[in-house]
């Protein structure tokens, strides 16, 4: 285990094996600008306490789930049609009420607003290192409480939801049948026209989603030129806060303190963030604990650190599940591993990190094969995405602009 105060010193070593030349980027800028502004410390690694960065995080993605929870929730009651846009195109639309007024979907508002709005939900996603990139490169060792509103703020400029609406006079003219009797006694048919007037309700609900690198680096450049240090050219590169964010994105942060539950860049297969989300059935919003990493049956999982199997078993939620516990007299890392297809492992065995403890899975409650992945820190949840390493796909060189 990474002891968790320790990770800013251990970076040096990291970075001279793997990449000499970024050394120059560890620089402490303040020669310029006046001087009393104060300096922009350049590193490949977050630099706020941990119960910040989680926090943070947690809190940003509890600001999602709000706005998923306005848009499920919104009042379609007096409607006959609602329009769902993204950033100006439509992407789904469904009819609520006949000309005649009456209901037509038998489900209630929210499943209608939950089942139309699935395209539009599938937009409101992150990159987990995005805001942190940004806060550490903006605020350097930032402390949750007074970042808050910047989350805020910064939400707030990504995504703007907006409803409109539109009342039209329409009419439909309807032929029928009249009939009368004739002189003769007999009855005849004849043919009119009926005009059905009505006025027919539009719902549009419009979400802006911008671009969320233009926001950072357009933010970056304003704290920069606040700051003095902004280029005269106004080219992105030339700035050091951008720089900086650049180097955090390339680098994931470096902040794990424990090792990789696979041996390979496994972030493009999370299915599922930590954080807040909303149960697909209950619809209210829950803290997901882990990350889910969906792969193939039977792809080997490693232990992501030194430690003892203190549990290794079958749950009717996590189905077979195994927990590594390590214990430095100081700090108790837990890191937790559930769905398993087989569990190699068993309670009392000491395991080395990297051993391979068991395979992927898709028992207990679990709807495809994934892993569900914890790292508890002294009995609290962490990000495993910024919390445990993972391989990066590119060689360390100086090359951070393309990062994702
Ligand atoms: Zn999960």
């Amino acid at each position: 285990m990474k002891k968790p105060g320790s990770r800013k010193f251990m970076l040096l070593p990291m970075m001279l094996f793997f990449a000499p030349q970024f050394f120059m980027v560890i620089i402490l800028v303040g020669l310029f600008g006046g001087g009393s502004a104060g300096g922009i410390i350049v590193t490949s690694s977050f630099l706020a306490e941990e119960e910040d960065i989680n926090s943070a995080y947690i809190y940003y993605t509890s600001l999602e789930i709000g706005l998923i929870e306005d848009i499920i929730n919104t009042d379609i009651g007096g409607f006959n049609e609602v329009f769902i846009y993204l950033n100006g195109s439509r992407l789904s639309s469904t009819q609520l009420r006949n000309r005649r007024q009456q209901w037509l979907p038998t489900e209630n508002a929210t499943e209608v607003m939950w089942s139309i709005s699935a395209p539009l939900r599938s937009q409101i996603t992150h990159n987990p290192f995005r805001l942190m990139a940004y806060l550490t490169a903006a605020h350097e060792d930032f402390v949750y409480p007074y970042i808050r509103s910047t989350i805020q703020e910064l939400f707030s400029e990504q995504y703007y939801l907006a409803t409109d609406y539109q009342a039209e006079e329409r009419y439909i003219v309807e032929e029928r049948t009249g009939y009368y009797t004739d002189y003769y006694g007999y009855y005849q048919t004849y043919v009119y026209y009926y005009t059905f007037e009505y006025v027919w309700t539009s719902l549009f609900i419009n979400l802006t989603v911008n671009n969320k690198d233009e926001i950072i680096l357009e933010r970056l450049n304003i704290a920069a030129a606040a700051l003095g240090y902004y280029s005269e050219e106004g080219d992105y590169y030339d700035n050091d806060l951008v720089e900086h964010f650049r180097i955090i994105m390339y680098f994931h942060g470096h902040v794990h303190f424990v090792g990789t539950p696979f041996d390979f860049y496994w972030l493009p297969f999370v299915s599922s963030h930590f954080g807040y989300r909303l149960n697909p059935f209950s619809r209210q919003r829950q803290l997901h604990n882990g990350v889910d990493i969906a792969l193939p049956e039977g792809t080997p999982i490693l232990a992501a650190h030194d430690g003892e199997v203190v549990t290794s078993g079958y749950s009717p939620s996590f189905g077979n599940w195994i927990v590594i516990e390590e214990d430095d007299g100081e700090n108790t890392i837990r890191t937790l591993y559930a769905h398993l297809h087989e569990r190699f492992v068993f309670v009392g065995d000491i395991v080395s990190e990297s051993d391979i403890i068991g395979t992927v899975g898709t028992t207990g409650a679990s709807t495809g094969n994934h892993l569900h992945f914890e790292v508890i820190l002294n009995g609290r949840h962490f990000n495993p995405v910024f919390f445990a390493y993972i391989p990066l796909p590119y060689e360390y060189e100086y090359d951070y602009y393309d990062y994702e």
